[in-house]
């Protein structure tokens, strides 16, 4: 049985409807959500969204927020998100090798989160554009992480 889904960002809707089932990155860890799970609270890393339909997968990138797992429903708050489609490719990479450059230089310890921050989520960008991709030219067959 299919679960209901809500994935939202500050100001924006980007995700209404169903999925088989819904993986995401809490904080502890990649979940994996189908209908009767235990309800939970958790908070969001920087990760993928992968719903998967039956009509296909759909991907998402997002970096932190909060998710609220109930058994017929999942909503989740995200600080940042896109999906798959929505992408800049050229902008992610551009971010990866500023980032890579960044650190190079041997910064000092305290903007090191930051650099690893942005690595993080330019690469993911960079990961859900493909999968996104991939699953555009299979046209129809389910497409897997991989
Ligand atoms: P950049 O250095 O490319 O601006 P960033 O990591 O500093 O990236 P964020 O602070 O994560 O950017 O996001 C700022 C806003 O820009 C958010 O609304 C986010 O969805 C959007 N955004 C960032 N990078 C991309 C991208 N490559 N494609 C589409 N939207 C993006």
């Amino acid at each position: 049985m299919p679960i209901k889904v809500d994935i939202v960002s500050p100001g924006r809707r980007l995700y209404s409807g169903e999925a088989e089932m819904v993986t995401l990155p809490g904080s502890n860890g990649q979940m994996g959500i189908l209908h009767g799970h235990a309800p939970l609270l958790s908070t969001l890393d920087i990760g993928e969204i992968v719903l998967h339909r039956r009509e296909g997968n759909d991907y998402l990138a997002v970096s932190g927020g909060v998710v609220e797992v109930r058994p017929d429903k999942v909503t989740v708050l995200a600080d940042v998100a896109e999906a798959g489609e929505e992408i800049d490719e050229a902008r992610a990479h551009a971010a990866l090798e500023r980032a890579q450059q960044l650190l190079a230089e041997n910064p000092p310890p305290h903007k090191l989160p930051e650099i690893l921050a942005s690595l993080r989520r330019s690469s993911l960008r960079l990961k859900v554009a493909r999968h996104h991709q991939g699953r555009r030219s299979s046209s129809g067959l389910n497409y897997q992480e991989g």
